[in-house]
């Protein structure tokens, strides 16, 4: 492939990705690696473009959503700074060149200029924004995702207020009783999504608004560096400046007292004029330790609300948007595993849903449950650990005031039949047992009976919502169990 007259020796594709996969290990957790990467196959070196073949469109959607830094980074480090890579996508069995993606796009410049305030500004003029007149022309990128906005956003019952204080502040910056508007949740559980949400809600209703987001960690790295450059002036300028600033986990502030110190005087500043800040933490202002007085006060001073952990509607309800959205559709009973069984928080349950994708898509069949099963194992703890049938028939038992021998007999009392199917259809979800064993334990009935009792109890939650929280309560109790 060398075009002639070239002296050097150029490398092989295969030595190229070799390289960039030793880099790439080192960097990314292992299953990673082995879920994007191994499957990836070196066609051709041509120049500096290298063209690797991926499985299917997903995965490359997949790669360049996640990995597009890092594979910039290891192939320009390979080739140059013009390298190139190209996709080859396998449609039906066949290699099709896609997407060609050129890596040194215009933000390959990010943090290489550590004097500036970092990647959110555009132009070189804003270093010193003060002398700078028509100030609020200046077009600084605001770090949003365009991708998490309201309408992504699943309401439930664990994060109305929260959703619903945001979209009020979205409405009118600045000019709701909501400021700051502190939003605090565990991990995963939505408060990035949220914030971003409200910022892009209001760069569509305000475009004239500066509009910012930024990780607190980000915040006190910028503020060391312009501290070293003597240009803390600029900064606090430069954040003066901003119409809607939503500062993301703010519990990194603690023991950094400096910072503490200049975001108290950026927060009175916006305050004062108006603007509005949001902010997240990972737990309530009252519980924030190493965090000065002063500012919790100023936290509590709008409104402190939390994001809880999804009930299993709302986890269904995710899953299935998640699913609308990527275009892609999986077995009803898949969905009901992953929501029954993922119930920490929303980032677990996006992650099992995407492994079960990239399953589906490297394997290029349906997921069953069977392989649902073993996926979602490997993924979340609490289900490696096996529940028995016995103690499912107890929980439901104990919660009903029902004798356990009942589930066996033949009864066909209303509360027991109940019961009965509940317990069934709680072993097919939280056991390996086949349905034929499940029958067994419960008086020697067949796989059909099982069938049947799983639909009823689907049938049931489905309308009567008294069931359906029973349900919850008694799958909080078994999962109780687990952890
Ligand atoms: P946190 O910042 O609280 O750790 P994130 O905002 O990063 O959590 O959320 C983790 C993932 O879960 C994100 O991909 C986010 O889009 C998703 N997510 C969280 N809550 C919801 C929700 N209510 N509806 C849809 N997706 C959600
Ligand atoms: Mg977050």
């Amino acid at each position: 492939m060398t075009p002639t007259g070239q002296k050097k020796v150029q490398k092989t594709a295969e030595e190229v990705w070799e390289n960039c996969l030793k880099i790439i290990k080192d960097n990314i957790p292992a299953q990673s690696f082995k879920t994007w990467f191994e499957p990836i196959r070196p066609v051709k070196l041509v120049k500096n473009v290298l063209t690797i073949q991926v499985p299917s469109q997903f995965f490359y959607e997949w790669l360049e959503e996640h990995y597009v830094k890092l594979l910039r980074k290891t192939i320009q480090r390979e080739l140059g700074k013009d390298a190139q890579l190209e996709y080859q996508i396998i449609v039906d069995g066949s290699a099709a060149t896609a997407q060609t993606v050129n890596y040194p796009a215009q933000n390959v410049a990010e943090h290489k200029n550590p004097e500036v305030l970092g990647p959110m500004f555009l132009g070189p003029e804003i270093k010193n924004p003060f002398v700078i007149p028509g100030l609020k022309k200046i077009q600084i990128d605001p770090q949003l995702n365009p991708s998490y906005t309201f309408d992504s956003f699943v309401e439930g019952d664990c994060n109305r207020l929260a959703r619903s204080a945001g979209w009020a502040v979205a409405q009118k910056p600045g000019g709701t009783a909501f400021n700051p508007l502190v939003i605090h949740a565990g991990v995963g559980l939505g408060k990035t999504h949220l914030l971003h949400a409200i910022g892009n809600q209001v760069r569509q209703l305000f475009p004239e608004k500066t509009v910012l987001y930024v990780p607190s960690e980000k915040f006190t790295n910028q503020f060391i560096d312009n501290l070293k450059n003597n240009a803390v002036n600029d900064f606090i300028h430069f954040y003066q400046m901003i119409d809607v600033l939503l500062v993301d986990d703010i519990q990194f502030f603690a023991h950094k007292d400096r910072t503490q110190d200049i975001f108290f005087h950026i927060f009175n500043h916006l305050h004062q004029n108006g603007k509005q800040i949001v902010l997240s933490s990972d737990r309530a202002p009252r519980d924030l330790e190493g965090i000065e007085e002063r500012l919790l006060s100023r936290f509590k001073m709008g409104l402190t609300t939390d994001l809880g952990v999804p009930d299993f509607e709302t986890r269904m309800a995710i899953l299935e948007k998640k699913m609308y959205a990527d275009g892609i559709e999986l077995p009803h009973e898949v969905v009901e595993f992953v929501a029954h069984n993922v119930s920490t928080n929303v980032r677990e349950l996006e992650g099992a849903l995407i492994s079960l994708l990239a399953q589906a898509s490297l394997n290029k069949k349906e997921i069953d449950l069977d392989t649902a099963k073993k996926i979602v194992k490997n993924f979340v703890k609490s289900v490696s650990r096996e529940v028995s049938i016995e103690m499912i028939q107890k929980t439901v038992c104990d919660y009903f005031n029902v004798p356990q021998e009942k589930l066996r007999e033949k009864t066909r009392k209303r509360h027991i039949v109940q019961a009965r199917q509940l317990s069934m259809y709680l072993a097919k979800l939280y056991t390996k047992n086949s349905l034929k064993t499940i029958g067994k334990h419960f008086g020697g009935r067949d796989h059909s009976t099982v069938i049947h009792s799983c639909q009823a109890v689907r049938d049931l939650m489905d309308t009567d919502k008294d069931f359906r929280d029973a349900v919850a309560e008694i799958e909080k109790k078994i999962q109780l169990s687990l952890s």
